[in-house]
């Protein structure tokens, strides 16, 4: 026999407006989370600033039968600078969701004292002693990276159309050489 539901988990995203959508309504916790996470994962184009997943009791009388287990708040990303860093309740986790980033911060799932971060667009790892240190250490890889000319890895957006700026360019001058060859010969 299926055990009688006691719980439903809502997934729900908000504008700064504070306007409200809900993304579902899901008997188990981890489906609520894939529904948010893939909801995050397309949010660049909406306007979308925050987000939530909320357990409800199921026949339940009072004013308490709900309670949130996770917050997401959007900002900007520390090594791309897109809008789509996603900080998880009071600074306990952070990721960017633009798909060539992915820019991470955790806590070490064993020691606590430890916090990680991570950009595997460049496959950078860090570590660090608390949340703001390992986000300085995305910004850190951010300057590394631009200092050292990485654009071939595409590390961001950014250093992706410089790189596609400059490959065009370069098509560009070997036409225009190959052209003025041709009249010199
Ligand atoms: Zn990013």
């Amino acid at each position: 026999m299926e055990e009688a539901l006691k719980q439903v988990f809502v997934p729900f995203v908000a504008t700064p407006g504070g306007e409200k959508t809900q993304l579902g309504v899901f008997s188990t916790e981890q489906d609520a989370w894939d529904v948010m996470r893939a909801f995050l994962a397309k949010a660049g184009a909406t306007d979308v600033v925050s987000g939530s997943i909320v357990a409800w009791e199921i026949d339940y009388v009072g004013e308490e039968g709900s309670l949130e287990l996770a917050a997401f708040d959007r900002s900007n990303c520390p090594v791309c600078d897109e809008m789509s860093f996603w900080v998880e309740g009071d600074q306990e986790k952070a990721r960017c969701y633009f798909p060539r980033c992915g820019a991470w911060i955790e806590q070490n799932a064993y020691d606590p004292s430890r916090w990680d971060c991570g950009w595997p667009a460049a496959n950078w790892n860090k570590r660090a002693e608390d949340y703001e240190q390992a986000y300085k250490g995305l910004v850190a890889m951010r300057a590394q990276s631009t200092s050292a000319g990485m654009t071939s890895r595409m590390a961001s957006r950014e250093a992706w159309l410089d790189e596609k700026d400059r490959e065009r360019r370069t098509i560009q001058q070997n036409k225009f050489d190959a052209a003025s060859n041709e009249m010199t010969e």
